[in-house]
């Protein structure tokens, strides 16, 4: 689905209402079915008059901004986030939530001292980006395992880093439940985390 032009819109992995009672129903119907589309119709809308662009990855588009017209440059950067971003988002949540373990779990308490904690620096991450934006789990060419957040629909990609998990920390994200409460948004995320996926993310990157 991401592979290349026209991009198309991910079925969502679960119901609408799988999530509840973390996430209604309603926030995740609008979320996937009005926010992710209009960023990957955009995306395809801004890509449509430039062939030469048509058979490259949204990985690639997203870690080669500069090799694109200006006229598309930001377009880009936005709708192409979006879609990445939207797509990673969705995919690592689930309606039957796991917890970490394996490889993936001994570098989570390498990296941050346990699960407790990871969960402690996630979340003051998240209060902290100011406005719009997205934390993100990533991975370094060395192995390790780094939080950080990014705003608007930047994505770590350009900085080499590959990403396992990401909270859409976007009021659009949490606005119907919690008003403006991010702070209990993201205590309640943490139940559900695809932990399963965020480990099949973990092993192939930079594998
Ligand atoms: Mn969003």
């Amino acid at each position: 689905m991401m592979e290349h032009y026209p991009f198309s819109l991910p079925a969502l992995p679960y119901a609408y209402d799988a999530l509840e009672p973390y996430i209604d129903a309603e926030t995740v119907e609008i979320h996937h079915d009005k926010h992710f589309k209009s960023y990957i119709d955009n995306l395809n809308k801004a890509l449509e008059p430039y062939p030469q662009f048509h058979n490259k990855s949204l990985i690639w588009l997203l870690c080669n901004l500069s090799a694109l017209p200006c006229k598309i440059r930001e377009e880009v950067r936005n709708n192409g986030g979006g879609a990445y971003s939207h797509n990673l988002y969705f995919n690592t949540m689930i309606d039957t939530p796991d917890c970490p373990y394996g490889s993936l779990l001994t570098t989570i308490d390498q990296c941050f001292g346990s699960l407790d904690e990871f969960y402690e620096k996630w979340k003051a991450c998240g209060l902290d980006r100011f406005a719009s934006g997205w934390v993100w789990l990533v991975k370094d060419k060395c192995g390790k395992l780094k939080i950080m957040s990014t705003p608007n629909h930047d994505t770590p990609l350009p900085c080499g880093l590959c990403p396992i998990l990401v909270m859409d920390v976007w009021e659009h994200a949490y606005y119907l439940g919690y008003q403006n409460r991010r702070g209990e948004y993201i205590d309640e995320w943490f139940n559900v985390i695809n932990w399963d996926e965020v480990s099949r993310n973990f092993l192939k990157c930079f594998n």
